[in-house]
């Protein structure tokens, strides 16, 4: 199965939860700045993506949603 995942940068906390959790390298530090001064985190579209939900499901600020294909 493959998926995508959208990031609400303005929500993110820059925690990297979502990081540690993806063990497919989705998903990227990123040097741009949010309103709040975070960095936001960036969908790394490397076709690798299955739509997991891991990412979503252990963000403290539900900023991940998925999509699958
Ligand atoms: S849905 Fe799964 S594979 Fe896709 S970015 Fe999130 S944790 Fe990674
Ligand atoms: S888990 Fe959520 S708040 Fe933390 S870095 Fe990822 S998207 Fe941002």
């Amino acid at each position: 199965m493959k998926g995508y995942i959208e990031i609400k940068k303005e929500i993110c906390k820059e925690c990297h939860l979502c990081i540690s959790v993806c063990n497919r390298d989705c998903i990227v530090p990123s040097t741009e700045y949010n309103l709040k001064g975070y960095h936001p985190v960036s969908f790394n579209d490397n076709g690798k993506c299955n739509g997991c939900s891991l990412c979503a499901i252990i963000c403290p600020e539900v900023a991940i949603e998925v999509y699958r294909d």
